[in-house]
């Protein structure tokens, strides 16, 4: 097979068995590696039984090593691009490569696998249909509490990265900011240790404050619910007493009501026949 461009090169965010026959074809095949540290995807390669010349690609040094790798694959070369786990420009570095290689007409090829944001909201039982990726929380106490902020009446499911030894702050920023709510804290996803908790801000901060979380962590944040209206008592019983004059039973009467005012029906139930 003969390889061009740059591929974007997944690999696994815990267990080995992970990594995709297509990626290790890729990496065997391409002329280079960039790496986010060639320390760790030699380590890799060299379990899988490939050797093959690294690049180090990182936050540091992203403008001149962007220009180096795209000179060479212009001049007919091809490369693959790694973090060291997981999908890269996803909270790693890639971004600003891909970006370049498009701008300079230069192919990018995905290939895809493990990332710790859908390995987490898969499993999490959180709402999937729409939700927001937010990454990281700045370390910076302003940017950190606007992002936060700005986030409060988010209605979709949103998710966050956070290192360990930040953990528990992260979390009580968050309480702060949205009030207690459901969340799914799932950790050292595909690793011996996985765990899929279900809890609340409230409820995590209780656990942690008795023992340090242990491993890598995605949060998952359930969105704001719409609040429901205040039950207005004399309107649906008003309503309640016109639908009976018209000569509806009492459980059609409370079915009306329900549909008029939006209110739960098992509320109304209790309120108007019990
Ligand atoms: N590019 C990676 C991806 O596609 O998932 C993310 C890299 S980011 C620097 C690292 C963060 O991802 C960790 O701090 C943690 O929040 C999350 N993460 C990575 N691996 C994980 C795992 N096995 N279990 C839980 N979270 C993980």
């Amino acid at each position: 097979m003969e390889f061009n461009g740059l591929y974007v090169v997944a690999t696994p965010i815990g267990n080995m068995n992970d990594l995709s026959p297509r990626a290790l074809e890729v990496l065997a095949g391409v002329s280079f590696v960039a790496a986010e540290d060639t320390r760790n995807t030699g380590t890799m390669l060299s379990r899988l039984g490939i050797k093959k010349e690294l690049v180090s690609y990182h936050a540091h040094n992203i403008a001149a090593k962007s220009d180096y790798i795209i000179s060479r694959i212009e001049a007919g070369e091809s490369a693959a691009l790694v973090s060291d786990a997981g999908t890269p420009a996803i909270s790693d570095p890639g971004e600003e490569l891909v970006r370049e290689c498009h701008e300079r007409g230069v192919r990018v090829t995905p290939v895809p696998g493990p990332s710790a944001v859908i390995t987490a909201i898969s499993a999490s039982g959180m709402p999937t249909g729409r939700f927001t990726f937010e990454g990281f929380l700045s370390t910076a106490v302003n940017s950190r509490r606007k992002h936060l902020e700005s986030l409060k009446d988010e209605k979709r499911t949103m998710v966050f990265y956070e290192a360990p030894h930040r953990l528990k702050k992260t979390l009580s920023d968050m309480f702060e900011a949205f009030g207690d709510r459901k969340i799914v804290l799932a950790r050292e996803l595909t690793k011996f240790y996985e765990e899929i908790i279900t809890t609340t801000f409230a409820e995590a901060l209780k656990l942690y404050d008795t023992k340090d979380p242990l491993g890598e962590f995605v949060i998952i944040v359930d969105g704001k619910k719409e609040e429901k209206p205040a039950l207005d008592e004399d309107e649906a019983k008003r309503l309640f007493e016109g639908f009976l004059k018209e000569g509806l039973s009492k459980k059609d009467a409370v079915k009306k009501v329900a549909e008029a005012t939006g209110l739960p029906k098992n509320g109304l139930y209790d309120l108007l026949i019990k």
